[in-house]
């Protein structure tokens, strides 16, 4: 928020080159400095750094950025130190590469020069589109400044979010993990979509937090089995496809289902052939369905599961269906599927009984749940207690909801279970959504989350700005047009970036760029390199696709679904 101070000031501009800078504090209530650009310039060069030349563009750093300090001290003026990880200067990623310690280092150095002047009205951000990278960079900056002394507060945003439900879900996965760990004093969600919208969602990733404080407790922490600083996946053994390294599975909930006909798997990823008699399948194809009491009376498609209530599975076992079972019932009951069981518990029931049989057992999954309000650190301690047990069994997270509407599922569902799929915690979702949107919302938001968290990429990725005043052209339409003909190419990420002043650096995760150099010009980018400067709109998302095909990328979208 910009707010104009009354004292538009007249007073004598000490720096000519400063000029901007030093007026801002004079007329605003808080400025904002990325420290990859505001000493540094950004060529994307290697260059080789002693300690004392990098010392030496410290010194300068200095005498550059002292002059704004002073003056915001001295107009009472707070200063936001935004680190980006799609503009870390050439200099720190010489010394820190393209990491969260580079962001956090990056601004560290402009934190020890306000400390320097006794200037404490700093605010710090570490945003990237990579939510993986957004929340380490958080985390690390904390533990930083602990070791320093210092305790600023934090701004949360992730960078480029996109639109619609993968902007959403991405902005709850990287800023919902943050305020899970109870980080965070102000927030900015970042959607290619009209200023307006981004309140509401902003809203919502807070409000849940207002009565969270007294939440069950959950049991003490006496040894943290998790490194928070870095992706590590929890190893888990491989059941079946669960487990291991296969990619994260997505278990959708039938119980609620009047019947089970080959049209519900048509909403689920699927799609029957009655001529062929054949299964299309989908990028969205869930892997396992939970059919409770039910039964399915048709032929599935060969890589879906049915999962069905233990006490009807007993009465035939059949090996093409597998059971589901509390723990009680796992406990007491010899009679298992010989492959694949599914056991239902919660941290509570969690005993010794059933982590020692959890540990030899070659077919058991654990589907976890919770009923407590602060769900994602029970069901985070629960992880912690099978690893510090060294015990390997597969983990789906499960998750209840009801009564919410579609775009809240997606922001609770994204913050719960993207908090912990961020850490390299779970094997899959499950997601138990009642009158929460129908069953294709529901599983598209479990890939949804499953492709924020960066743990199964189902679809493109879009890292498209929020838009502003440099904007060359109608973001929202330009990313309808990129979209409509590259969404069927999976895994592959694309930046679509309004202006060429800030673009590149913003996209630094993109494969492929489509960046605004002009009214009507375009210029493509393979990663961080242009590759066609100044195109006409018209022909840029043509020239895009040939140049995914050149580098062999590029699939036609009716080879994508594939029939079984
Ligand atoms: S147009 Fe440029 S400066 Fe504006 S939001 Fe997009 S990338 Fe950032």
């Amino acid at each position: 928020m910009l707010k104009l101070k009354k004292n538009f000031g007249n007073k004598a501009i000490p720096h000519p080159l400063l000029q901007t800078y030093i007026l801002l504090p004079r007329i605003v209530e808080k400025v904002r400095i990325n420290p990859g650009n505001f000493a540094d310039r950004k060529k994307f060069q290697e260059i080789e750094y002693t300690d004392q030349s990098y010392n030496d563009e410290l010194e300068r750093i200095h005498h550059r950025f002292s002059p704004l300090v002073k003056v915001c001290k001295e107009e009472g003026c707070a200063l936001r130190i935004g680190s980006n990880h799609g503009s870390l200067s050439d200099r720190i990623l010489s010394r820190y590469g393209d990491t969260p310690l580079g962001m956090v280092e990056s601004a560290m150095e402009f934190i020890r020069i306000c400390e320097n002047y006794n200037y404490h009205e700093i605010i710090l951000s570490m945003k990237s589109s990579n939510t993986r990278v957004m929340v380490q960079a958080y985390r690390l900056l904390v533990n930083k400044m602990h070791a320093e002394g210092m305790n600023y507060p934090l701004h949360l945003g992730v960078t480029e979010a996109g639109e619609g439900e993968d902007g959403r879900i991405k902005s709850a996965v990287g800023i919902g993990t943050l305020l899970e760990d109870g980080l965070g004093d102000t927030i900015r969600v970042s959607l290619t979509e009209e200023p307006e919208f981004e309140i509401p969602v902003a809203k919502e990733l807070v409000k849940r937090y207002e009565t969270r404080s007294g939440h069950d407790s959950i049991n003490d922490i006496y040894k943290n089995p998790l490194y928070p600083y870095e992706y590590r996946k929890r190893e888990s053994r491989q059941v079946m496809n669960i487990g291991g390294d296969n990619v994260s599975r997505v278990m959708v909930d039938l119980s609620l289902e009047n019947e089970i006909t080959r049209d519900t798997l048509n909403h689920l990823g699927y799609s029957y052939f009655e001529a062929d008699d054949k299964w299309g399948i989908g990028d969205f194809a869930c892997d396992y369905i939970f059919v409770n009491k039910k039964s399915v009376d048709f032929d599935i498609p060969g890589t879906l599961g049915i999962v069905q209530a233990y006490s009807v599975w007993i009465e035939e076992k059949k090996t093409n269906i597998y059971p589901f079972l509390d723990a009680k019932q796992y406990l007491d009951n010899p009679h298992l599927h010989p492959k694949l069981n599914f056991i239902y518990a919660t941290l509570p029931e969690l005993s010794a009984d059933l982590l020692s049989q959890f540990k030899n057992d070659i077919s058991a999954v654990l589907l976890i749940d919770t009923y407590n309000e602060h769900g994602m650190a029970e069901q985070r301690r629960l992880f912690m207690e099978l690893m510090s047990e060294n015990c390997q069994i597969p983990v789906i997270i499960g998750k209840a909801y009801s009564g919410l509407t579609p775009e809240n599922l997606q922001l609770y569902s994204a913050t719960d279970m993207g908090a912990l799929l961020i850490d390299g915690l779970g094997d899959g979702v499950f997601l138990a959504a009642e009158g929460c949107g129908s069953l294709e919302q529901v599983n598209q938001t479990a890939f949804g989350i499953l492709q924020a968290s960066r743990t199964r990429i189902s679809k493109t990725e879009y890292i498209s700005c929020p838009s502003c005043g440099r904007t060359l052209f109608d973001l929202q339409e330009t990313t309808a047009l990129v979209r409509n003909r590259t969404s069927h190419l999976k895994g592959i990420k694309i930046g679509i970036m309004g202006c060429i002043v800030n673009g590149p650096g913003e996209m630094a995760d993109a494969d492929y760029g489509y960046v605004g150099t002009g009214v009507g010009k375009i210029s493509l980018y393979r990663g961080q390199n242009v590759v066609q400067a100044n195109l006409p709109m018209e022909e840029a998302v043509d020239a895009l696709i040939d140049l995914m095909k050149e580098d062999g990328v590029w699939v036609e979208p009716e080879m994508v679904e594939a029939f079984f």
